[in-house]
This record gives C-alpha cells, structure tokens and sequence, in this order.
C-alpha cells in the first residue's frame, strides 16, 4: 500500500510521524474522509474547501495549493490502483516540542491514505440502525467548534462508548442547550410530512457534504427543506428518520431511544434519498483513469 507522506508517495511502513508531531501530541490537526466510486472522487472540491477552511480556522497554513492537494489524492489512489476507496487526508501541525506553542512547529505533516472502509455491515442499511441519545453533550460552538473537522475526536468517541455500553450502533448528542446536534460521526435528518429537516449548523454540527448533498436531493422527492432546532420529542414523533456521512452514505434509523420510527422500518423516502444519492457518486466530482 503506497502512502502520499509530505509529498512523496512511500511504502505503508515508511509514513511514520514523529512522537513529538503535536498531531499526536494535542490533537492539533484537521482531516477529511472523502469517498471514490468507479473512478469518481465524490465531491472532491467541497471536501478540499472544507480541509482548507479548518485549516484556517485552527491557523494552520496548508503547505501546499488545494490544486496540488488534489493532485495528490488521485495519484494515491492511481498507485493503489483503487476505483472505489475512502481517502483520508490529515494535515497536523507538524513536529515541535512537548509545549503547546503551535509557532515552535516548522512544518505540518501531510498524509493520504486510500484504502477500504465498511462503517456498517449491509444488512443494517436495509434493516435500519437503532441509535440512543448519549450523556456526552457536543463540543460547544465557542470552544472546538463542531464545524472545524480537526483531529479532536475525544468528544465524540466518549459519545461513541456510551452507544457501545448501550449495545447500540450509533449515538445522537444533543448540543449544551439540550437540542439535538449530530452522531459521532454522522449528521442526523428526520422527515415529518412534507418537510426534511436537519438541525443548522449554528446548533454546533459539521458542515457534512453528504448532508449538503441530501439537501439538494430533496425538492426532487417534494420535500421543503427546514434547517431549525430540534428536540427529542421532533424526533421521536418523526414519520421517518436517517443519518448521512461520507462513509456511512445514508443510513436509516428505525429507533431512537427504543421509540420505534415508521414501525420500525426504514421509510420510503428515506428509500429514495438512498438511490437518489447513489446515482449522484456517479456523476458529482472529479475523475481518474487507472
Ligand atoms: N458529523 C461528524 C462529527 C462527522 O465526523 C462526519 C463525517 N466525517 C459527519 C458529520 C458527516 O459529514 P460528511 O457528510 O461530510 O462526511
């Protein structure tokens, strides 16, 4: 497996980062997770826009252009020879020493890795997830914003051993103010009649590009898209409910809390959105040749 590691392309054993990368050390970086399907990089712009906007949000400067870094995710792929991968792209703020002073980390560490990923067995995208409100509250908006996709995952690991304990798959974190947020790694959408509603991204959620995408499939299965605070109570009274995520795709939810969504099947429109959204990874990013 070829790694690209600061700018060249090596061997898996080779992409070794410092002990003193603060990557490691503080959790001071940011990434993606990105998808290719049949040779397509899906929404490759939207997720560089978005590596580069948390870069700038933490002060990290990218060391190379966004059409370098694009450059360098597909000739990863190409030496892997991958047609359908999960690429993920991590920027740290580089080695420096045990302090926190980001300014004492001459260079940040750039990797890609393409490779395979299953987040859920098949089956549970036909049977429908059950997912369980967590203590764990999300990162408020004023300390890690939840829209900086930055190498701090504590909070939704801690959110994501609470779901283990609770013998379910996935956990829904409501925000400090009690309203609902996002999953560990997922937004969360709900249908109530003829409306698709996503809580905004002020109620501290990423900026998820499948969520963006879900938004524009939307109006062609006559849903009004309503981005506003929600409760456990809009939830549990949902007609239907999903996540979306660029490794979970669109993933139906069929209980929340043991109240069971749509009689506990996965709804029709959730149904459409998930076709819907596969005929878009044909079409929406850029492409590569083997
Ligand atoms: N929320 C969180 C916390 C995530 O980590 C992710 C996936 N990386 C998402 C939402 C979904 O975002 P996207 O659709 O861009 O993958």
């Amino acid at each position: 497996m070829k790694i690209y590691f600061n700018g060249k392309l090596v061997e898996r054993q080779e992409a070794r980062v410092s002990v003193f990368d603060h990557g490691l050390l503080y959790g001071d970086g940011v990434f993606e997770g990105i998808r290719s399907y049949n040779c397509l990089v899906f929404m490759l712009k939207e997720h560089i826009d978005r590596l580069y906007a948390s870069a700038q949000a933490i002060w990290l400067k990218i060391p190379i252009s966004k059409e370098d870094m694009i450059k360098a995710i597909i000739s990863t792929l190409k030496a892997n020879k991958l047609r359908d991968a999960y690429i993920r792209v991590v920027v740290t703020r580089g080695e420096g020493d045990l302090g926190l002073d980001p300014r004492k980390c001459s260079h940040p560490t750039t990797f890609i890795i393409t490779d395979k990923i299953v987040l859920y067995p098949r089956q549970l995208y036909a049977k429908g997830l059950n997912i369980v409100t967590v203590p764990t509250r999300r990162n408020i908006p004023e300390a890690i914003n939840p829209q900086i996709k930055s190498l701090n995952y504590l909070n939704n690991i801690l959110a994501k051993i609470e779901a283990i304990t609770f013998n379910v798959e996935e956990a829904l974190m409501l925000n400090s103010e009690g309203f609902v947020s996002e999953c560990t790694g997922d937004n969360i959408f709900m249908i109530k009649d003829d409306c698709l509603i996503t809580p905004p991204t002020t109620a501290g959620v990423l900026a998820g590009i499948t969520r963006r995408v879900v938004m524009e499939i939307a109006p062609k299965l006559k849903l009004k898209i309503r981005e506003s605070l929600l409760t456990r109570y809009d939830l549990y009274n949902a007609n239907e409910l999903f996540l979306t995520g660029t490794a979970a795709e669109i993933i139906p939810v069929v209980t929340i809390d043991s109240r069971v969504i749509n009689d506990g099947k996965p709804g029709a429109k959730t149904l459409s959105f998930m076709s819907e959204f596969h005929k878009l990874t044909k079409i929406k990013g850029v492409k590569y040749a083997l």
